[in-house]
């Protein structure tokens, strides 16, 4: 299991720095993430088309647009997961905020490189030792270095009353 991890993090690191989705770069997450890789990309997708419709919806307000349409469907809008990378000022402890799409009342605390809070991670990750991470790790490592994740920096004071509002 720990070797695999150190493989996955050698093949991230070098993704980061190319931020190329190419064949290799999914060939090996298929071979590592066989059975939430497919659920990942669509995520990833979900938060693309998400910012290229803020950064349509800013252009247009600023005047930019004359003549293109914007679609704002807010029906639809509802079911866009939101995810929201909070980081502290100095220490840089970061964690990620998922809400889900799916169901919109659910929102999962996600530590990048280690834990989700979400049914799958505990069952599949944890107890079947079956997946090395779940669909929502896996599409949040891959969003966010692609810069597809909305960034906030919190302070140090307020990093444990977030983490604390996950725990019920
Ligand atoms: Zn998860």
């Amino acid at each position: 299991m720990q070797k695999r991890l150190e493989i996955v993090d050698v093949i991230f690191e070098k993704f980061e720095k190319t931020k190329k989705v190419n064949n290799e770069f999914l060939l090996s997450l298929k071979f590592f993430f066989p059975n939430v890789l497919e659920s990942a990309i669509e995520i990833v997708d979900t938060l693309e088309t998400n910012k290229n419709q803020k950064k349509l919806e800013q252009k247009f307000l600023k005047g930019d647009l004359n003549n293109e349409r914007i679609q704002t469907n807010s029906s639809s809008s509802t079911k866009l997961p939101k995810v929201v990378l909070f980081e502290t000022e100095k220490s840089k402890r970061c964690f990620v905020r998922f809400e889900s799409f799916s169901r919109n009342t659910d929102a999962y605390l996600i530590y990048p490189h280690h834990y989700c809070s979400c049914p799958d991670f505990h069952y599949n990750v944890i107890n079947r030792q079956k997946n090395l991470f779940c669909k929502h790790i896996l599409a949040v490592r891959i969003a966010n270095a692609l810069g597809l994740i909305e960034k906030r920096e919190i302070k140090e004071s307020e990093y444990l009353d977030w983490i604390a509002q996950f725990e019920n």
